[in-house]
């Protein structure tokens, strides 16, 4: 089965090409991300990608490039944008997919436990319906620790944030907070 995979980073794609090949689908990666920001940090998971992809043996297929502003011009509510950028990357996988004569498509998004899978397998299999093409559905989840620990071993490119300027924003609010909660304590434990 030609299957298209559409990849949101290497340490992601590690164990769904594993389980993927174990079943017998040799896929071929799709880069598609314009959610990720800044442009360094969309380089740097690009690259990996780009370095992993030849190494383990599968194609490559490289659409768009930096999208800060189509990300952006996509989002009416950034509150709620998660939907919009599922939409996106898996709307654009079934039409390359449909567009290009493979069976089917998934993504490497359906590893990861800090998604929201329900909404993303609704998305992706209304895609499959628009363009006329398979969703291939698997929960690559159980497989999550596994494929991120290969990946670190591998010396991939460890992203720390999900991707959108927002996400990291949402990640340096945690780390300032943490460090004042730190500092409180550390000050209230010297007047005991
Ligand atoms: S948090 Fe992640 S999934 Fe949600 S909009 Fe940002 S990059 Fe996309």
């Amino acid at each position: 089965m030609d299957v298209l995979l559409h990849v949101c980073c290497a340490p992601c794609s590690v164990a769904c090409i594993e389980q993927l090949r174990e079943e017998g689908i040799e896929p071929v990666a799709l880069w598609y991300n314009p959610n990720i920001h800044p442009f360094t940090e969309y380089r740097a998971r690009r690259e990996a990608v780009r370095a992993y992809m030849p190494a383990v043996g599968v194609s490559l297929i490289e659409a768009g490039d930096y999208g800060l502003r189509e990300f952006l011009s996509a989002l009416p509510d950034w509150e709620n944008r998660c939907e919009t950028c599922y939409t996106l990357r898996l709307g654009y996988a079934a039409q390359y997919a449909a567009a290009h004569g493979f069976e089917a498509f998934t993504s490497t998004l359906f590893i990861s436990p800090y998604q929201d899978h329900g909404a993303m397998q609704r998305i992706a299999q209304a895609a499959g319906e628009q363009y006329g093409v398979q969703f291939l559905y698997r929960d690559f989840r159980p497989r999550f620790k596994a494929g991120q620990q290969a990946a670190r071993e591998a010396g991939l490119y460890m992203q720390k944030y999900c991707g959108c300027v927002f996400s990291e924003e949402e990640r340096c609010r945690q780390r300032h907070f943490a460090a004042l909660r730190k500092k409180r304590e550390a000050e209230a434990d010297s007047k005991r």
